[in-house]
């Protein structure tokens, strides 16, 4: 198995990269924002108690997210590798996932960052707005707020990994297929270096 995350500020263009990188090196994307959508939309029970959390940019907590996870991971039989996205969003989330490909005799192999500032991620996400559908999109306090659990909860993921020798971090401003590029010199220096 051959696992990656996709790492980067809410509006960095994770989503977007992570069809042609599941694609091309032949993984599961799993993204949990549209795991929870997906919830949401069905009004399911996970659905009825992660609304607050999505509709004001908060994290969801470990125990729901977590367990998500897990079982999603666990559902495919013989995987050659997942593509993370939006997961793992502290450091708490990063153990249990070490944790997990540890129990299924893998690891995670690399942590790719699309780096993006404040402003861009900010105008980005208020234009996808204008077609997401998605409430979290459309308020400039939501999105500031979403920026500011990034920075102070999920950014530390990113020291975690690097620490590890694990982590990359990629210029995310430019064309899709600039950035494709970049994430693609990224992997494929990693898998290298295995
Ligand atoms: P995203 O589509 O990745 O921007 O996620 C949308 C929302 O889903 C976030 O603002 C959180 O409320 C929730 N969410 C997604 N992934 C996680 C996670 N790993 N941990 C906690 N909450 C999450």
């Amino acid at each position: 198995m051959f696992n990656i995350i996709l790492f980067g500020p809410p509006g960095s263009g994770k989503g977007t990269q992570a069809t042609s990188i599941e694609e091309k090196y032949d993984l599961h994307h799993i993204s949990t924002g549209d795991l929870f959508r997906h919830e949401l939309k069905n009004n399911t029970d996970i659905g009825k108690k992660i609304q607050k959390y999505l509709d004001s940019g908060q994290l969801v907590p470990d125990e729901i997210t977590i367990l998500m996870l897990k079982n999603k991971i666990l559902s495919y039989s013989n995987p050659n590798g997942f593509l993370l996205d939006g997961f793992p969003r502290n450091i708490a989330q990063a153990e249990a996932l070490l944790e997990l490909f540890k129990s299924l005799k893998s690891d995670v192999h690399l942590l790719v960052s699309l780096d993006v500032p404040e402003e861009e991620i900010v105008a980005r996400i208020l234009n996808r707005g204008k077609t997401s559908g998605r409430t979290d999109d459309n308020d400039e306090s939501v999105i500031r707020g979403r920026y500011k659990v990034y920075e102070e909860v999920t950014d530390p993921v990113f020291d975690y990994f690097h620490s590890m020798n694990k982590a990359s971090k990629v210029n995310g401003i430019g064309t899709i297929d600039e950035i494709f590029g970049r994430v693609v010199e990224v992997i494929d220096k990693h898998v290298g270096k295995e």
